[in-house]
C-alpha cells in the first residue's frame, strides 16, 4: 500500500479581549484539491513519492475567541480525515499557535494531541506555526517537529511549512521519531516590541541556525508570543526538537531562553511611538509625504475589531487635511454610503458597532468610491471611500486591515494624494513601510494596547513581565 500523508491547517489568532467571537462564518475553508492547493508542500511530499491526504484548511483574520462549535467541527474535519487503515507515513499541520477557544482554551493543543491518540506513537507529526504562538505543553508532547516562523513582520510562511514538511519526511525516511522541548521565559511582549529586522531580536534569531548546527538538534524555533491573549499559556517560548537520548534540546533552549530574558529591557519599538494627539502633532509636523500613523489600540491584524472611531475623531478636532483613515469597520454606515451615488452626502454616526468600548462619531460625509472586495470563498465585502471635512476615510462592511498600498488603493484612493495616512496596524507591513516617509506609532488604547500594565490580566502566569517588573527567573 503506497504510504500516505496526512495534511491539515487550521489557522486563527485570538485575542480574547476583543468581544468579536470567531464564528464559523468568519473562517475561509477549502477542502480536497482546493485545500491541497493552498498549502505549500504538497508538491513536496508527492515528489517524495507520498500520496497526500487532504483534511481542512481554514484561516480567520485575528479576532475573538472561536466559538467552541465551530472549532470541534473543524477539529473533528481534520480527525475524519485521518485513515484509520494503518497507511498513515506522517501527519504535517500548518496551525496557528495562539487559537483560543471559548470554554476550552488553547486549540492546538487538543487538536494535535486527539490525533496523536487516532495515529499512536510511532506516526511522525510535523507542526508549522506562527511566530506569535502561545505555546502549550500538550502541544509540544504530541508532535515531533515543531517550526515557527523566523521573521516578523512575517515574511517566511512559506518556508517555514516547507522545513517543517522536510523535517517530516526526514522522520519517514531514517524512521526516528524526535522529540520537543520548551522552555518558557516569562515574557509578554507586544509583536510591535518583538520585529525580527532589529535588535535584539534579530540576534536571538540568528542564534537557531547555531543551535541546529549541533549533533542532536533537528530544528529550533524561537516564539515572541501572542500577549492579547488572557490565558495560562500565553507568553513567550522557545522550542528545539531533537533526539530523545541527546540533552542538547534541552540544554539549548534554556541557553536561548536565558538570552531572550536577559535582553528585556532592550525591546522597543521601531517606529516613534507617542500618545495620540502628540503623533498627530508630530506627523504634521514632517514635510515628507505619506506619513503613516498607526492606530496601534485598534489593531485589526492584532485581533481588536476596528471600529473605534476614536483617531477620527482627533482627527476632526485638529482640523486636519489631506489625511486618509484606513479605514473603519462599521457595516452599518457602509450600507448608508453605498445606497448612495458618487457625491451624495448624508449625515450619520461611524464607529463603535463592535465594540462597547470604542468611540462612535458622527460625520456628515460625501462618497468618493464604492465596490465590493473579492474575497476567496466568501461573498465579497462592501466598502465606501468617504470625504469629510478635508479628510478621507474608508468604510468596509466586515473586518479588514489595511496592509498594503495595493489593497488602500482598491478602494480608490491614491495614496500619493495624503500627507498622513492612518492605519488600524501595530508594526507596518513591509509594504507600507517600503513607500512611508515617516511613520508615527499612536499609543492608542483599545484590544491591542501596546501597554502591557494596562491590562487586567486573571490568568497569564505571573510574575510575567513587562506586566510585572522587578524580578528575576531563571530556566
Ligand atoms: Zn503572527
Amino acid at each position: 500500500m503506497k504510504k500516505k500523508i496526512v495534511v491539515g491547517s487550521l489557522r486563527q489568532e485570538t485575542n480574547s479581549f476583543s468581544p468579536v467571537i470567531t464564528v464559523e462564518d468568519h473562517f475561509s475553508v477549502s477542502k480536497g484539491q482546493d485545500m491541497l492547493n493552498k498549502i505549500a508542500v504538497t508538491e513536496m511530499f508527492e515528489n517524495a513519492g507520498f500520496e497526500v491526504i487532504p483534511t481542512i484548511c481554514a484561516y480567520a483574520i485575528p479576532s475573538g475567541k472561536v466559538d467552541q462549535k465551530a472549532y470541534v467541527g473543524f477539529k473533528q474535519s481534520i480527525l475524519d480525515g485521518i485513515p484509520r487503515d494503518g497507511s498513515v507515513a506522517g501527519v504535517w499541520l500548518y496551525l496557528h499557535g495562539a487559537m483560543n477557544v471559548v470554554n476550552i482554551g488553547s486549540g492546538e493543543g487538543p487538536l494535535v494531541a486527539e490525533i496523536r491518540r487516532l495515529v499512536g506513537p510511532g506516526v511522525p507529526i510535523a507542526v508549522a506555526l506562527d511566530f506569535h504562538a502561545n505555546n502549550t505543553e500538550e502541544l509540544i508532547q504530541n508532535a515531533n517537529i515543531i517550526c515557527g516562523y523566523r521573521t516578523a513582520p512575517h515574511v517566511d510562511g512559506i518556508q517555514t511549512q516547507q522545513r517543517a514538511a522536510d523535517l517530516l519526511l526526514r522522520c519517514i525516511k531514517e524512521n526516528v521519531l524526535p522529540q520537543c522541548v520548551m522552555v518558557r521565559p516569562p515574557l509578554l511582549f507586544p509583536g510591535e516590541m518583538v520585529t525580527t529586522g532589529v535588535e535584539p531580536a534579530k540576534s536571538l534569531i540568528a542564534e537557531l541556525d547555531k543551535i541546529e548546527a549541533q549533533e542532536g538538534v533537528w530544528t529550533a524555533s524561537l516564539f515572541g508570543c501572542m500577549p492579547w491573549t488572557d490565558a495560562p499559556n500565553a507568553g513567550s517560548s522557545v522550542v528545539v526538537c531533537g533526539l530523545k537520548e541527546s540533552k542538547t534540546p534541552l540544554k539549548e533552549a534554556k541557553r536561548l531562553a536565558r538570552m531572550f530574558w536577559n535582553a528585556r529591557e532592550r525591546f522597543g519599538f521601531e517606529e516613534t511611538a507617542a500618545q495620540p494627539e502628540k503623533a498627530i502633532q508630530m506627523a504634521c509636523a514632517m514635510t515628507d509625504s505619506p506619513v503613516f500613523i498607526s492606530d496601534s489600540g485598534d489593531n485589526v491584524t492584532g485581533g481588536a475589531a476596528g471600529d473605534n472611531a476614536y483617531f477620527l475623531n482627533l482627527l476632526l478636532q485638529h482640523q486636519c487635511k489631506n489625511t486618509l483613515v484606513a479605514g473603519i469597520t462599521d457595516q452599518p454606515a457602509t450600507e448608508k454610503f453605498y445606497a448612495l451615488s458618487v457625491g451624495e452626502s448624508l449625515e450619520t454616526s461611524i464607529g463603535g458597532t463592535l465594540d462597547s468600548n470604542s468611540t462612535a462619531v458622527t460625520i456628515k460625509g460625501t462618497l468618493k468610491c464604492k465596490g465590493i472586495f473579492e474575497r476567496d470563498s466568501k461573498p465579497g465585502m462592501k466598502y465606501v471611500l468617504v470625504e469629510t471635512d478635508g479628510i478621507d476615510i474608508i468604510l468596509t462592511e466586515t473586518r479588514s486591515s489595511f496592509t498594503t498600498q495595493d489593497i488602500i488603493e482598491k478602494t480608490g484612493a491614491k495614496v500619493s494624494d495624503y500627507h498622513m495616512i492612518v492605519v488600524k496596524l501595530g508594526y507596518l507591513f513591509p509594504d507600507l513601510r517600503r513607500i512611508a516617509k515617516g511613520a508615527v506609532m499612536a499609543l492608542t488604547t483599545g484590544n491591542c494596547g501596546l501597554q502591557m500594565d494596562r491590562f487586567d490580566f486573571h490568568h497569564i502566569h505571573r510574575p510575567m513581565y513587562p506586566v510585572d517588573k522587578d524580578f528575576d527567573w531563571e530556566p
